[in-house]
């Protein structure tokens, strides 16, 4: 097999960008959709990029929400708390 995974090169100096960072939730976690970001920083010049983290997202067979395959799902965690609390609204 080839090399599958893509390599991150730094646009300024054209060193191979580390992953620093994988799948950080961006914004507050109480948005239902959180974007998530794999965090990528140049070894040379320490230019720091972000990128859509996608690679591992699943979507919530319960709710529909997508999240990253090793987070609970923040909705259910969120709805099974207010369970018999409140009437879900869509
Ligand atoms: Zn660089
Ligand atoms: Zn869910």
């Amino acid at each position: 097999m080839s090399e599958t995974v893509m390599k991150k090169i730094c646009p300024s100096c054209k060193a191979e960008m580390e992953l620093s960072v994988k799948s950080y939730p961006m914004g507050s976690a109480f948005i239902k959709d959180r974007f998530h970001v794999d965090i990528y920083r140049c070894p040379v010049c320490q230019k720091v990029e972000l990128f859509a983290a996608e690679s591992d997202m699943v979507t919530c067979p319960v709710c529909g929400s997508v999240h990253p395959a090793h987070e609970k799902c923040v909705k259910c965690a969120l709805d099974s708390a207010f369970d018999g609390t409140y009437t879900q609204v869509k």
